[in-house]
């Protein structure tokens, strides 16, 4: 299988290749030719000389190489008890210096232990975070020029670069052109979703209120599903939504647990009636437990009529829609004000990388921008730049579009494709699998690459083990899950929907292969089979 990881070659006269590259292109008269001036400004005593961090950096990097070559051999989920660091370092910060040799000595003997390892091709929890050479390689250029650029002029190139990106990513999901700097809209890069859902709520919030007057914040109503992610709670509680007015629409097994326009529509009308404001409505593409789909060309349509602003957090599943045959679940994202997905999650971009666009940028900048004197400059007054610091809570920030571009260049939408497809046949297999034998079951169809499954209640009294109340199933699938964590050879996490106690496998970390699946499906069989086994004793 083509992974986007390759292991570690050669990085000494790759690295030498590259940086001969960069220094000879200079012009001379920068005085930055011929590794001249590095040699001038090499100093043992700098917190950055040059000949340290070249051989720090490589040595860095064969660990990690080391690392990615022998992850197999570690426990996927960290096996450590609450605590267990504090007993293994030192009560205080050294007062002299350590070598970079030691400090990696003691990250592999007490921190690796205490790591989860979320690229283990067995890791297959909660969502991937999804990495590759270039996404790697990415952060590692964007802090090593440890640029901050909050405004155009603190860096042209990152904000330039991230407007480029965002129109190149924003294509290749089909979104409307709406949605693009190109056509009147625009994206920005935040580090998380939750980032992301405060920055929009703020902006719904304040384009109402300046309809509706502030004294009336108390009124907004803010609408989410059962199954919506908790990051548009977190968001109305920091945007001061009166926390009575928070809806949580229950979903149905009828509709796949995807948010029903019908039940929406009641919860609307009900606040209409009794005086409130309908403000904004969180749908998503993939939701955190059943990957389920909001139907978003029905409830956008619905939000229309009300001025609810819409936004669509696709957060893990919306790197999927850069394959033609997931873009349907995207139907309707016209009619949204606001869309985002963690490119971090399943698009081989490191944490942090939350990709988010708006059809009214301006409605962000009103809300978020600020104008302090010591920042004027004639490039943010000439109006024809990207302050990308009115786009966010934050000011500072990271040069994240550097890695974004690395990764989509070095992969092409080709490749980019293939992964994700391989990963949704991976997905695929391991239902079938599951599909094939009685004593498990798919709880909700898979949609992407995240199986839903538990041990079934055939498998408790088909074979006269016990009798078996929805609580005993749950039960027993908690101590199935817990036992497979506790080997850890496979790593996978749970969720309840609709009451029920469901157990998930996520497909998406970067090393995984066919034979990570069928070690995690006989690894879940013979636990099960020991389960089982014990019940009848
Ligand atoms: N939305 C969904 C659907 C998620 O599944 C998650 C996390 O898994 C989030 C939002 C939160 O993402 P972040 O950690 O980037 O805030």
């Amino acid at each position: 299988m083509e992974t986007p990881i390759n292991l570690y070659q050669n990085t000494q006269s790759h690295l030498n290749k590259y940086s001969s590259i960069v220094f000879d292109s200079y012009p001379p008269q920068m005085g930055i030719c011929n590794g001249e001036l590095i040699s001038q400004i090499s100093n043992p005593d700098s917190p950055l000389d040059i000949e340290e961090f070249r051989r720090q950096g490589h040595m860095i990097i064969d660990f990690l190489a080391d690392y990615y070559q022998n992850i197999e051999k570690y426990p996927v989920r960290s096996q450590v008890d609450p605590g267990y660091l504090k007993s293994r370092l030192a009560d205080s910060a050294p007062y002299h210096p350590e070598s970079i040799e030691t400090i990696l000595n003691d990250v592999e003997k007490d921190i690796l232990p205490g790591i989860t390892h979320w690229q283990s091709p067995t890791h297959f929890a909660l969502f991937p975070c999804s990495m590759s050479i270039p996404g790697f390689l990415g952060e590692v250029l964007s802090t090593g020029f440890g640029t901050v650029g909050f405004n155009w002029m603190s860096s042209p190139a990152a904000t330039e670069l991230e407007n480029v990106v965002m129109d190149w990513f924003g294509k290749m999901l089909n979104l409307p052109s709406s949605f693009l700097f190109s056509g009147g809209g625009g994206g920005v890069l935040q580090g998380t979703t939750c980032e992301a859902m405060v920055a929009t709520l703020t902006a719904a919030r304040d384009q109402m209120l300046r309809k509706i007057g502030k004294a009336n914040i108390g009124k907004l109503v803010v609408y989410a599903s059962d199954q919506t992610h908790f990051s548009v709670q977190k968001a109305a509680q920091i945007s001061g939504i009166n926390s009575n007015n928070f809806r949580v629409i229950q979903t149905t097994k009828s509709t796949n647990f995807g948010l029903s326009s019908d039940s929406l529509h009641s919860a609307i009308n009900a606040d209409i009636d009794a005086g409130l404001v309908p403000l904004f409505l969180c749908a998503t593409v993939g939701t955190t437990v059943a990957t389920a789909v909001d139907p978003l060309r029905s409830i956008c349509g619905l939000a229309k009529q009300h001025e609810i602003w819409v936004h669509v957090d696709a957060a893990y599943a919306g790197s999927a829609c850069i394959c033609p045959e997931f873009q349907h679940f995207l139907d309707g994202i016209d009619g949204a004000n606001s869309f985002s997905l963690n490119a971090h999650k399943w698009f081989f971009t490191t944490l942090d990388c939350c990709c988010l666009w708006v059809q009214d940028p301006n409605a962000l900048i009103k809300a978020l921008s600020t104008k302090p004197d010591y920042l004027k400059n004639q490039a943010t007054d000439s109006n024809r730049v990207v302050d990308y610091k009115d786009w966010q809570i934050a000011l500072s920030r990271r040069f994240r579009a550097l890695k974004l571009w690395l990764v989509l260049r070095s992969y092409g939408i080709v490749n980019l494709q293939k992964f994700i497809r391989n990963h949704v046949k991976m997905a695929k297999h391991f239902e079938g699998l599951i599909a094939k034998n009685n004593n498990f079951e798919v709880v909700i169809p898979r949609n992407f690459s995240v199986v839903c499954f538990r041990l079934s209640p055939f498998a408790l009294t088909g074979n006269q083990k016990i009798m078996s109340s929805e609580e005993d199933l749950n039960e027993i699938n908690r101590k199935l899950l817990e036992s497979i964590n506790s080997s850890g050879r496979v790593y996978m996490t749970h969720g309840m929907i609709g009451g029920v106690y469901t157990i998930r496998f996520a497909v998406g970390a970067s090393l995984t292969d066919y034979r990570h699946v069928e070690l995690a499906w006989k690894t879940i069989q013979e636990h099960a089979d020991t389960l089982l086994n014990d019940l009848c004793v």
